[in-house]
């Protein structure tokens, strides 16, 4: 699942992983694990992480590696946020090929810079099982949806100094990684702009196709 911060991603990757009973990889919430945990990785990345700049490539493809191969894993994931530049581009298809897997869908979720900054000055996120909302939306469905744990938060990230770096990250290091698959027939592009069901629905039919 490709697309900018706020593009949807991590929303739809949820969504579709419960229907279909995948995987969802987010390396973004791989990293605030690690952050969480107090790790030594944490602890390296919590500042670079906060401005909204990368992790390096390595701790990224450390951290993505050692669960790509877990058993319940193979075959069978989400990527959210994931490849966010060339090389990791590139470093996913030595992964999966070498690991006897295969890339069946690259979706691209396309959306404008007003209503990502919107999307992401109004997220939400339960600290307990991790479920996305946003108050400019559906603030009143938080607690159907949930948990129900009453931990919601903001992401530290999610603020807008923060919104611009991401974004400036994205078109100059994510762009590439779309030329590198849009002349794959697999690659689809989405209107990301679209309500949330609508999106779902999209990628379904992709599916289906
Ligand atoms: P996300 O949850 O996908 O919005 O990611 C949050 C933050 O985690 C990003 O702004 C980056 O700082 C970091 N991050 C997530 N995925 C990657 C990745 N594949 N490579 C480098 N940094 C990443």
């Amino acid at each position: 699942m490709l697309g900018s911060p706020g593009a949807g991603k991590g929303t739809q990757a949820q969504t579709i992983a419960k229907k279909y009973n995948l995987k969802q990889l987010s390396t973004g919430d791989l990293l605030r694990e690690e952050i969480k945990n107090k790790t030594d990785i944490g602890k390296e990345i919590e500042h670079i992480i906060s401005k909204g700049e990368f992790a390096t490539d390595y701790i990224v493809n450390e951290l993505l590696k050692k669960t790509i191969i877990k058993t319940e894993f193979r075959n069978n994931i989400i990527f959210d946020g994931y490849p966010r530049n060339i090389n990791q581009a590139k470093n996913l298809d030595l992964i999966i090929n070498s690991d006897n897997q295969s890339l069946n869908f690259i979706i691209f979720l396309k959306v404008t810079k007003e209503i990502i900054e919107k999307r992401i000055l109004g997220r939400l996120i339960c600290e307990n099982c991790n479920h996305i909302f946003n108050e400019f939306d559906n603030s009143e469905e938080l607690e159907k949806i949930c948990c129900n744990s009453k931990k919601i938060s903001k992401r530290k990230d999610d603020n807008l100094q923060a919104i611009i770096n991401r974004y400036d990250e994205y078109t100059r290091h994510t762009k590439p990684v779309l030329d590198f698959y849009s002349a794959r027939n697999n690659y689809f592009e989405i209107d990301g702009g679209e309500k949330i069901e609508v999106i779902t629905a999209k990628i379904e039919e992709i599916f289906k196709a």
